[in-house]
């Protein structure tokens, strides 16, 4: 049976027309889903009993168990939910001075074998579906009892490899009638799956775009993630412009520093010789070690000299404050983990 949530406001007018309804019927059941956040049709007290029947025979409203919480010393909160067949994912709560941001996860594992990321070496299992990337968010703010104002696409796996799914939990999040998290709010974070940049070019989406390039070199950018052998740098950079000429947006690019690997001044000079007069935004990651990982991070001093460094030849780099370390919820250290395990 599908999840009712894994539809869009106009997929679900068809849905509901499809059962000899009518349209208004599909906005009233989308307000008790994405902004009362009902658990069971039998909650929605404005619709007929016989419909709420139909809807029960046709469909199930998924609800996330919270398996375990974590919370760290900087207020960072780690879920670890149970879907509804045995598997289960992390979706992470960091809290800004703009307001609460949620990490969502895209996939259940993921295939890209980025060589610094903790999701590396875990078989992939399967795609969430947009009613499951929607459900982190809902399945937070219940349990805070506040609203989420940020959505980043940067927990476990790669939203581009689940691209169809991620657009439509976009709309869905976006839809004024339900959670209405402004596009701009959103961002999605790709390892680089170049047609699908040119895709998201061209539905003209207003989120921000984040690509992962942590290096200018296509010898060391390849040695850390294997996608750079299907779509190279100069492949990336050429989808970046096509996307920023399209939307007139700004990217961000992101950076995890590993000592020795890509974080000397030579990597720098790389780094802006390629990304000279682009409109974007660099944001450096200290990397974080994973178990076994060959990557350690770069020190503190050498970040700042590497920002300080892009700065002065005309790049935009900040440094991204690290949130959640202390429990395994910073960047890339997020595993799909078994019912009373980790694998
Ligand atoms: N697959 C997507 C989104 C998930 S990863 C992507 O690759 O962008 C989210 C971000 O965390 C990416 O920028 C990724 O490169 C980064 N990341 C992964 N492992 C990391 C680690 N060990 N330390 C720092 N950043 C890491």
């Amino acid at each position: 049976m599908k999840n009712i949530k894994d539809y869009n406001l106009d997929e679900l007018k068809e849905e509901i027309k499809e059962l000899g309804e009518k349209p208004f019927r599909a906005e009233q059941i989308f307000k008790w889903l994405f902004v009362d956040k009902v658990k069971s049709f039998d909650e929605m007290t404005n619709i007929s009993l016989e419909l709420r029947e139909k809807l029960k025979q046709n469909y199930n409203i998924c609800n996330f168990e919270i398996i375990k919480k974590q919370e760290s010393v900087d207020g960072t909160k780690k879920y670890l939910f149970g879907l509804s067949d045995e598997n289960a994912i992390e979706s992470v709560l960091m809290e800004y001075h703009f307001g609460k941001s949620v990490c969502v996860s895209s996939q259940i594992g993921c295939k890209m074998g980025c060589k610094f990321c903790a999701s590396t070496g875990i078989p992939f299992i399967r795609n969430l579906t947009s009613g499951e990337i929607v459900e982190q968010i809902i399945a937070i703010e219940q349990d805070i009892g506040d609203k989420i104002s940020n959505v980043v696409f940067m927990g476990i796996g790669e939203p581009m490899d689940n691209y169809e799914n991620v657009i439509n939990a976009i709309k869905i999040l976006n839809n004024p009638k339900g959670l209405n998290i402004g596009a701009r709010h959103i961002s999605v974070s790709t390892s680089g799956i170049v047609p699908k940049i040119y895709d998201f070019a061209d539905k003209n989406i207003q989120c921000t775009l984040s690509i992962s390039l942590h290096s200018a070199n296509n010898k060391v950018r390849s040695s850390m993630m294997p996608v750079n052998n299907a779509y190279n740098i100069e492949e990336l950079i050429k989808a970046c412009k096509y996307y920023i000429k399209k939307t007139n947006k700004r990217i961000s690019f992101e950076y995890a520093l590993a000592k020795d690997n890509n974080d000397n001044i030579k990597d720098a000079d790389e780094l802006i010789k390629l990304l000279k007069g682009m409109l974007c935004h660099v944001n450096l990651i200290p990397i974080n070690k994973i178990e076994n990982g060959k990557y350690t991070k770069s020190s503190l001093e050498n970040i700042i000299k590497f920002r300080d460094y892009l700065n002065a030849n005309g790049i935009t780099a900040t440094i991204r404050r690290e949130l959640g370390a202390d429990i395994d919820a910073a960047c890339g250290q997020l595993r799909r983990k078994k019912l009373g395990g980790n694998i």
